[in-house]
């Protein structure tokens, strides 16, 4: 019997299977999907069964043998060994990257080099290895160059030999805990921070993480002090890793539908029943109950002994989310998010693939949960561009969930407010069927929409980055105990700083983009690739002392909100979130102690659902319509109407108020009136004007290579290539400098292709790939292909 496995080598040469020999007594033992360690050169490594044949291609003389298994039940399904080939295949990349996608980054190989002694060896050897090592085996990394230098002979001789030996991730969790010890150590009367830090851990009844130390502004060094003078003890402390645990969820029941709801939640369970793949796009406005919808498919999808998976953007994003599904089905839900340690996401898939939890809530990886017998996939917010993987593989959850569902037979559902295009033309097409939710559920409406023009303002006196219309409607809301949601889609204190006298802006040294003015840290930061440079009084180039800031970010408006309003405020964006579990505690703050204004980045456009916000306010409605992709105005609307939709979802109405500098433009017009239908018509007018998707299917190149001549050789080879083999059907735009020209020190030149039918493109897709992945070892140029590109940058 022999294994075809694919080896843990993450190079294109060999993007292939290899066969095995099972070891005899091993039949049956040795699955598909296994996990199992194979002899690879001269190394071992880990691989993963693909398939078993009575039969090989490969000269059975020369074959070798699987050297272990890694597991007793498999780790991969059939369904993903078939996804992970159609994933490769379609994304052109290696099967080994995508089935380490597929599987949590505990069950992935990780790797260390050994020095030992080889069998037979001498006993001079043993005694040398004993003497630097004091052990019979160690890593080479651990070793002076002295005491390498003293095992040579014994290499050279193959006494001593390196090999490659595999640790799995440990499966228990645990961090580095300190615990007082109680008793008199080195004096401290002179380090009063020492002094409080021992009282902190003095008061503590059991042992407290370091990390949790650092965070409260203790620092590592002072806490080595306090051991060093015999305070403390330190100990490794396992970690809860149930984040929900102990966390008690009061039930919700199901409501009772409204006509459309009930219409919807027909269709669907009509296909769940005929046991049909087929794609819903459920098309309601916010608050119309798409969510109440989706629980009641997954309630009779439970009823059946079947399992669900719903995805969502982004967890940290959507904690009410997570609840609601948790009040409704308690223990049988398993949350999967990147939030979540490599042991949490370990714990969560095994409670999937061993039956204990049959939904799962999770952001893009979590489409690959480990479910049999899945009754039906839901994707909320369906337009959001995370769930397109940004490196590779560059996969959409929604490929692999349309995938799924062919395999399980049942409905998928696509639903959102504000469809990308290309799903809503395939919803005129028939090819999804859409359902509609036009009116909020219950009797409320939606908010009322108008639009300020920030010219107007500006000849009328007044510069400041808020209206007067929406200072008084803030002001109002204040006087009435009710909250206000602001939209400020910039973090920082100011956009960049420039000098008055000769017009110099302090630049990233590795990026082609200006620095971030950061108040709370003093610092000019990079935004793109996390430079952090001092600010000066003066001008680096000419000296002036005429040196200012310009643009307003959420840090400047926090403050400006405070002076004007004298009220408080939670900001919430990448630098007041970067803590695991922030994005929970300011949102439970801002509701919990009725802050009158939450202002944010658009990470607080999505999901929140506070009965006492009836105000939502966007500072500046045209910094996404200025980018340069073509789905500028798409994304426009979205955000827009997403963060529209936050003002009045309950009791009182809400209000909402676009600042714009461009009142007419139809993504701003026609999201104030909330005419999905109409912005589709004409945006689609555009983009069949300029061939671009719908219409057109693209793949972006992008070249990349610290040397500007690399990237321009690169990219003229890949032209000329495109233009013998693609058909004159197809558009070939560039080679043309990214809108990011240089990040990271790398330049970047794109190529895009727009095609509609390409029969031999798969080919070309791959040999380009494969000629690139040999340049990058070389040369130091690589190729990123983008198929179905969501981001043109
Ligand atoms: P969406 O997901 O479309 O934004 P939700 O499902 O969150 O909408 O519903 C918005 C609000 O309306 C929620 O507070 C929800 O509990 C409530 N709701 C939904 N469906 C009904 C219904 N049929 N009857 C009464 N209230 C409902
Ligand atoms: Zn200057
Ligand atoms: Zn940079």
């Amino acid at each position: 019997m022999f294994a075809s496995v694919i080896v843990d080598i993450p190079s294109k040469s060999v993007n292939q299977v290899f066969d095995y020999r099972i070891p005899d007594g091993m039949e049956g033992l040795i699955r598909v999907g296994h996990r199992v360690l194979v002899p690879f050169g001269r190394r071992t490594i880990q691989g993963y069964v693909m398939k078993l044949r009575d039969t090989t291609d490969f000269d059975p003389a020369r074959i070798k043998e699987i050297a272990r298994t890694l597991d007793i039940e498999p780790v991969l399904t059939e369904e993903m060994i078939t996804i992970a080939r159609h994933l490769a295949d379609y994304y052109v990349d290696q099967y080994i990257s995508v089935i380490e996608t597929i599987l949590p980054a505990a069950l992935k190989a990780n790797y260390r080099k050994v020095l030992k002694l080889a069998e037979g060896h001498t006993a001079e050897a043993a005694a040398a290895l004993e003497e630097v090592a004091g052990d019979a085996e160690t890593e080479p990394k651990r070793l002076e160059a002295g005491a390498l230098k003293a095992l040579a002979p014994y290499l050279k001789s193959g006494d001593i030999i390196e090999e490659t030996v595999i640790r799995q991730h440990t499966k228990k969790k645990t961090a580095l805990a300190v615990y007082s010890l109680k008793q008199q150590g080195e004096d401290l009367s002179r380090a009063k921070k020492q002094q409080e830090l021992l009282a902190v851990i003095d008061a503590s009844s059991e042992p407290i993480f370091v990390r949790d130390l650092v965070n409260d502004g203790f620092s590592n060094h002072l806490i080595n002090a306090l051991h060093k003078k015999g305070h403390i003890g330190k100990v490794e402390r396992e970690v809860e890793r149930d984040p929900y645990s102990g966390r008690v969820f009061t039930s919700d029941p199901p409501k009772v539908l409204n006509a459309e709801q009930q219409h919807a939640y027909g269709r669907i369970t009509e296909a769940l029943d005929a046991e049909q793949a087929k794609t819903f796009l459920l098309h309601g406005i916010t608050g119309s109950g798409k969510t109440e919808v989706y629980l009641q498919v997954i309630q009779k999808v439970l009823e059946e002994g079947r399992t669900a998976i719903m995805l969502v953007p982004e967890i940290a994003l959507t904690p009410q989310m997570v609840n609601r599904f948790k009040r409704r089905f308690g223990d049988d839900v398993a949350v999967l998010h990147s939030g979540l340690s490599h042991g949490e996401k370990y714990d969560e898939w095994r409670k999937i693939k061993e039956g204990r939890a049959r939904v799962s809530v999770g952001a893009r990886s979590s489409i690959f949960a480990p479910f049999e017998n899945v009754g039906a996939i839901i994707v909320d917010e369906e337009h959001e561009t995370t769930y397109k993987q940004g490196d590779r593989p560059m996969y959409h959850a929604i490929e692999v969930a349309k995938f799924r569902s062919r395999y399980h037979n049942c409905p998928l559902i696509l639903g959102t407010a504000t469809p990308s295009l290309e799903t809503y033309a395939r919803s005129e097409k028939g090819v999804y069927e859409r359902l509609e939710l036009t009116e909020r559920a219950g009797t409320k409406v939606l908010p009322e929409i108008s639009v300020v023009d920030m010219s107007e303002e500006h000849r009328t006196g007044n510069t400041s980055i808020i209206s007067k219309p929406l200072e008084a409607a803030i002001q109002t809301r204040i006087e009435r105990g009710e909250q206000t949601v602001l939209l400020l889609n910039r973090r920082g204190y100011s956009n960049f700083q420039i000098c008055q006298s000769c017009g110099h802006v302090p630049m990233c040294p590795n990026c082609d983009i200006s620095l971030t003015y950061h108040k709370s840290n003093r610092s000019l930061l990079c935004h793109y690739c996390g430079y952090e440079g001092p600010v000066h009084r003066t001008c680096d180039n000419c000296q002036s002392e005429d040196v200012t800031f310009r643009g307003t970010g959420t840090e400047k408006v926090e403050e400006i909100l405070r002076d004007m309003f004298d009220a408080d405020v939670v900001r919430m964006d990448n630098d007041t979130t970067r803590r695991k579990g922030m994005h929970e505690k300011l949102l439970d703050h801002f509701e919990q102690e009725e802050i009158p204004i939450l202002l944010g980045t658009q990470m607080i456009a999505k999901g929140l659902d506070y009965p006492k916000v009836t105000l939502v306010g966007v500072l500046n409605a045209d910094t996404m319509l200025n980018l340069p992709d073509f789905r500028a105005n798409e994304k426009t609307y979205q955000l827009l109407t997403q963060v529209s939709g936050r003002a009045g979802r309950h009791e009182l109405t809400g209000e909402v108020i676009f600042q714009t500098y461009n009142p007419t433009h139809y993504a701003i017009q026609l999201a104030k009136e909330n005419d999905y239908r109409r912005f589709y018509e004409k945006e689609m007018a555009f983009r069949r004007l300029a061939r671009y998707s719908p219409y057109y299917f693209h793949v972006l190149f992008t070249v990349s290579s610290e040397d500007v001549r690399k990237c321009l050789k690169a990219t003229s080879h890949i032209h000329d290539t495109l233009i013998q083999k693609v058909s004159d059907q197809s558009i070939i735009v560039g080679p043309s400098p990214s809108p990011l020209e240089r990040i990271n020190r790398q330049y970047r030149f794109q190529i895009l292709l727009k095609y509609k039918r390409e029969p031999e493109l798969l080919e070309m897709l791959n040999s380009l790939d494969e000629h690139y992945h040999e340049a990058y070892r070389t040369e130091g140029i690589s190729l990123r292909i983008d198929v179905d590109p969501l981001v043109i940058m």
